[in-house]
C-alpha cells in the first residue's frame, strides 16, 4: 500500500469526528490537506461543504471518482477504541449523537489512499481525475447540491463516475450489479387533519388517530394488493404521531414514509396510490380539512451502465477475492444523480467491510447472504467495518476502475 496516506490513522480519525450533512467541515478540511499533499487541485465549498480535487496529467479522459462524507444521527454502540462519543445540534435544534454508522468515512479514506496512489502512478496513465468528495449523502441533497453549484462546468464532464460503498459483504468480496443496482427512494410526509376534542365525547370530534391507524394499514395493501408479483416496491411508515393526552382527541396525526422502488412506472403508481389512499381514508373519516402530502427527499434509482460495469468488472477482479452479483439492493444512493447530471455512465460497487471469518462455512452466494443478516448493518449503532483488509481493497477496487478508463502510457 502507498506509504503516504497512513489509511488506517486517517479512518480511525474521521471514524471519532463524524459530522452531520452539510456540516463537514472538519472532513473537509483534511481531505483538501490529503489532497493537496497528493498534489490535486483543491477546491472546497463545493455544493456547501463539498470538496473537488482536480489532477490533470495530460491527453485522455476524465475520470470522476466520488466518495460521500456525511454521518448519521445514531449513538455508537461498537466500543471500539476509536468509537464515536460525537453530538451535534441539528438544523432543528435537536441534540443528536453522531457516528459515521454507514461507513461513508470509510469511502473518503479509500478515495483519500486511491487519489495518492494514482498521483504517485501518474507516469503510467494519462488523462484527469476529478475526486469528488461529496456533503450530505444520507439527506439526499449533496450530490444536487455540487451538480447545482456548477460541478460539471467548472471541472469538466467525466467519461464515468465510479464510486463504492461498504457494506456488510465479507471483507475481500465486491458487490458489482450490472443494470439497476440500487431502489430509488423517496420520502413523505403526511398530515391528517381531525377534530379536536374530550375524550369522552368523540360524537363531537372527528379523530385523526383512527384515520391514521386506518391509512397505515391500507397503505400496506399497495405493495401486496396493487403491484404485480415481480414489481419491487418498499413502503415504511417510519413515524407516526398524534395527541398528546388519554382524555384529549387531538386535531392532527402526522406520518413519515419512505418509499423505495426500482422503476419508475412502480414508483409513479406506488405515489399515485398514496395519495388516493390518504385522501381517501381522510373523505371516509369525515375529516373538516384535506390532508397534506408533501415530498422529501428523492433519491433516483443508481443504475449501473452495463456497458461501462462490464468494461470496469475485470479491474475489481483483478483488486478482489471475488465479484459477486448482489442482487437488486433496496437501500438507496444519491450517486446516480452526479451521472445522469453529467450524462455519463455509472458504475458503482459494494465494498465488502465485514470480518470474513463472520462467515465460515458459507460458500455460496445464498450462504454468505443469509450470515450478512445476523450482522450489523449500515445504520446500526454496531456497524463496525473491519479495517484490513477492507480499507486497502477499496483503495486497490478505486485505483484498478480509474485505471480502466484512463489512457495506457
Ligand atoms: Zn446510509
Ligand atoms: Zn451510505
Amino acid at each position: 500500500m502507498d506509504d503516504a496516506v497512513d489509511l488506517a490513522a486517517v479512518y480511525t480519525d474521521l471514524h471519532a469526528n463524524p459530522e452531520l450533512g452539510f456540516h463537514e467541515t472538519r472532513t473537509a478540511a483534511l481531505v483538501a490537506a490529503q489532497l493537496s499533499a497528493s498534489g490535486f487541485d483543491v477546491t472546497t465549498g463545493v455544493g456547501g461543504t463539498g470538496v473537488v480535487g482536480l489532477l490533470r496529467n495530460g491527453d485522455g479522459p476524465l475520470v470522476l471518482l466520488r466518495a460521500d462524507m456525511d454521518a448519521l444521527p445514531v449513538e455508537e454502540k461498537t466500543g471500539l477504541p476509536y468509537a464515536s462519543v460525537a453530538r451535534a445540534i441539528t438544523d432543528s435544534g435537536m441534540d443528536v449523537p453522531v457516528m459515521h454508522a454507514c461507513g461513508h468515512d470509510v469511502h473518503v479514506t479509500c478515495l483519500l489512499g486511491a487519489c495518492a496512489v494514482l498521483s504517485a502512478d501518474s507516469s503510467r496513465w494519462s488523462g484527469s481525475l476529478v475526486a469528488v468528495f461529496q456533503p450530505a449523502e444520507e439527506l439526499g441533497a449533496g450530490a444536487q447540491a455540487m451538480v447545482d453549484d456548477g460541478l460539471f462546468e467548472r471541472f469538466g464532464r467525466p467519461a464515468v463516475v465510479l464510486g463504492q460503498h461498504v457494506a456488510p459483504l465479507p471483507a475481500g468480496i465486491i458487490g458489482l450489479r450490472h443494470g439497476a443496482a440500487f431502489a430509488a427512494a423517496d420520502s413523505l410526509s403526511i398530515v391528517l387533519h381531525g377534530r379536536g376534542g374530550h375524550g369522552s365525547r368523540p360524537e363531537a370530534s372527528v379523530d385523526p388517530v383512527v384515520m391514521a391507524a386506518a391509512t397505515v394499514m391500507r397503505l400496506q395493501t399497495i405493495v401486496s394488493r396493487e403491484l404485480a408479483g415481480n414489481d419491487t416496491a418498499v413502503l415504511t411508515i417510519g413515524s407516526l404521531h398524534a395527541g398528546t393526552a388519554a382524555n384529549i382527541i387531538p386535531d392532527r396525526a402526522e406520518l413519515q414514509l419512505s418509499i423505495r422502488t426500482t422503476g419508475a412506472d412502480v414508483r409513479t403508481r406506488v405515489l399515485a396510490a398514496v395519495e388516493r389512499i390518504v385522501r381517501g381514508e381522510a373523505v371516509a373519516a369525515g375529516a373538516p380539512h384535506d390532508p397534506e402530502i408533501t415530498l422529501g427527499a428523492s433519491f433516483p434509482a443508481v443504475v449501473n451502465d452495463p456497458g461501462a460495469a462490464s468494461r470496469t468488472q475485470p479491474a475489481l477482479e483483478a483488486a478482489s477475492q471475488m465479484v459477486v452479483d448482489p442482487g437488486l439492493v433496496t437501500g438507496s444512493e444519491d450517486v446516480g444523480l452526479l451521472a445522469t447530471a453529467a450524462g455519463a455512465p455509472c458504475v458503482f460497487w459494494i465494498l465488502g467491510g465485514a470480518d470474513p471469518a463472520s462467515f465460515n462455512g458459507a460458500t455460496t452466494v445464498e450462504e454468505i447472504a443469509a450470515k450478512m443478516l445476523e450482522l450489523p448493518s449500515n445504520h446500526s449503532p454496531m456497524y463496525a467495518p473491519q479495517i484490513v483488509p477492507t480499507l486497502d481493497i477499496g483503495v486497490a477496487a478505486l485505483v484498478a476502475a480509474a485505471r480502466k478508463w484512463l489512457s495506457e502510457r
